[in-house]
């Protein structure tokens, strides 16, 4: 391996997440808005510039990958780009989130592809709330498409659950508790300033509000052995080894030990979620530059890496690309 991709405060960079589509099936009230305008299919890199990208960056130390968008699921032939991606020399994790919706269909060819990881985004086992937050129907397809993916072998299934104060934060017990019933990993996410909507802190459901739930509802949590101080999610074990996550990205950011970096289906590459700066990858990929101009501007970018998100100050600024179009 070539020197490591460390920016001036000492983080060293080894996961990449990759969006692959702006475009989503469902219109999640916290993510993107109602009416979108998507990138046209020329703009959106193809699976072979996604991969010369990380066959670049796997040697300068990335090794973990996830694949995510928009709704990963509508991009076509999904499980070529996993194949691609999981047979690039370095990489050892290749991993997927997604809202499930077509999973039922997919989820068979995704793992005989090479995909062994899975994220399925779920906010509530309400009907009625599931079309509030995500502005369409779609719970029974979402839990088909778990089912599934646990059938076609995926074990240690994650689910993530964003929760709003007084929308879903009744839901945290409910979905901790079937989770724990059929062996997923129950994340549950700090609402984030990151949506097409004004975001309001009031509607920010804390990590100890969660934790107190889950303890009040379902069963008392212990923090996990295993616990990774660079992982986002602080873990948790009930008695019985089932585990819940808790990414509390306003009241507990983890910036000082972010390891992340972000390439957006349009072939912008950042270096924080919330970054308001980005680095053209597929102009370069689409220009005649050779891989060692290209390793130059990835180590430009992850230099520049700002401190932190400072969501929790007055210096914070939302970028213009809402989650959908970057990629969560
Ligand atoms: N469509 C896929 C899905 O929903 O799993 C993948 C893309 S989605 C943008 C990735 C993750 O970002 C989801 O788990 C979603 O809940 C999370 N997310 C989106 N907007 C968020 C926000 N404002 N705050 C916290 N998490 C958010
Ligand atoms: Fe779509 Fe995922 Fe955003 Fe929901 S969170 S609107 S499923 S991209």
């Amino acid at each position: 391996m070539t020197a490591a991709l460390i920016d001036s405060f000492g983080r060293m960079h080894n996961n990449l997440r990759i969006s692959v589509t702006d475009r989503c099936n469902l219109r999640c009230v916290y993510c993107m808005p109602e009416e979108v305008t998507f990138f046209d299919r020329r703009e959106l890199l193809t699976f072979e510039e996604i991969s010369r990208f990380v066959r670049i960056a796997a040697p300068l130390g990335i090794d973990k990958i996830r694949i995510t968008g928009g709704e990963p699921l509508l991009r076509r032939e999904l499980p070529r780009l996993v194949e691609l991606l999981v047979a690039v020399p370095g990489i050892r994790d290749v991993g997927l989130t997604t809202n499930a919706l077509l999973l039922e269909a997919q989820a068979k060819p995704l793992f005989d592809a090479g995909l062994r990881r899975l994220n399925v985004s779920l906010d509530t086992l309400d009907p009625a709330r599931f079309r509030q937050l995500t502005r369409r129907d779609g719970l029974e397809q979402t839990l088909r498409g778990i089912e599934a993916a646990q059938r076609a072998g995926f074990t240690r299934i994650k689910v993530n659950a964003v929760i709003m104060r007084g929308i879903n934060d009744v839901d945290v017990g409910p979905l901790a508790r079937h989770a724990r019933q059929r062996g997923w990993e129950m994340r549950f996410i700090e609402y984030m300033p990151i949506g097409a909507e004004a975001w309001e802190r009031e509607k920010v459901f804390f990590a100890h509000e969660i934790l107190e739930a889950i303890e009040r509802e379902v069963a008392p949590l212990a923090p996990a052995e295993d616990y990774d101080p660079r992982a986002p999610a602080m873990d948790f074990c009930y008695s019985d080894g089932g585990r819940v996550g808790i990414i509390a990205s306003v009241s507990r950011p983890f910036c000082h030990r972010c390891n992340r970096l972000r390439l957006t289906c349009d072939g912008k590459l950042r270096n924080c979620l919330f970054a308001l700066d980005e680095v053209d990858i597929k102009d370069l990929l689409r220009s005649n530059c050779d891989d060692q101009w290209i390793v130059e501007r990835l180590r430009e970018n992850v230099a520049a890496k700002w401190e932190g998100h400072e969501i929790n100050t007055a210096r914070f600024v939302k970028p213009l690309r809402t989650m959908h179009a970057i990629g969560g």
